[in-house]
């Protein structure tokens, strides 16, 4: 089975899934992480992502590998979150990632979050999610995490927003059948237990909550 789970930054999706995923014993995909690879192999490189995202070996998990080297921290960077916006964009690059997902969730039960899963990735997916929030809440969730400006994480956040929604391929975008949760005035908490009673009713349809 799998659950999809995507949304604009700070809508939570992280946190959600990876809760979502411990409670069912799910593994939990995290897309985000195989952009922010490329985006920072390529600044390393000095290349264009769309060049060597085909030969990366990029693995997502607790800690991010790539090619092997334990990336978990670095790929968190302001400059590799913008980097990896761009590198987004490019349908080179997201056609190697989305390949390499869909490989990756063809066997097993998975909780996977990004922009494109239920839309792109994993049309199928039995359970799909779209997490919003007040883009002013999202970032207030991003700065406490980060420890940093509000004002300032607002501002880029608006530039990466509007650069996945408008992009020609693979918008940012609810897919069809997503319920659309608004995580503005809910705790994580609430949240998780509204995806788990989506995936609850999957399982037992017709049953009681
Ligand atoms: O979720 P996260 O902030 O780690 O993602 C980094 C960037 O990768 C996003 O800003 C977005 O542009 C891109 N992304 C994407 N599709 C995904 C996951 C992430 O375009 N499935």
């Amino acid at each position: 089975m799998v659950v999809a789970i995507d949304g604009p930054a700070g809508a939570g999706k992280s946190s959600v899934a990876y809760a979502v995923a411990r409670e069912l014993s799910f593994t939990y995909l995290d897309s985000g992480a195989m952009y922010r690879s490329v985006a920072l192999a390529a600044i390393e490189r000095g290349e264009p992502a769309a060049a060597i995202a085909g030969s990366l070996r990029v693995q997502p998990g607790e800690r991010v590998l790539l090619d092997g080297r334990d990336v978990t921290d670095a790929i968190r960077a302001p400059a590799v979150s913008e980097a990896a916006s761009r590198a987004a964009a490019d349908p080179r690059v997201r056609s190697a990632m989305a390949a390499r997902q869909r490989q990756m969730i063809s066997h097993g039960d998975w909780v996977a979050e990004g922009r494109d899963i239920g839309t792109v990735v994993a049309p199928d997916a039995e359970v799909k999610v779209y997490l919003t929030a007040t883009p002013e809440e999202r970032a207030r969730r991003r700065a406490a995490e980060l420890c940093v400006d509000a004002g300032t994480v607002l501002a880029e956040q608006t530039i990466r927003d509007e650069r996945d929604r408008a992009r020609a391929h693979s918008p940012l975008k609810p897919a069809p059948g997503a319920v659309v949760l608004d995580t503005t005035n809910l705790t994580l908490e609430q949240v998780v237990a509204r995806v788990i009673e989506l995936v609850k009713a999957v399982c037992h349809p017709g049953g009681h909550h």
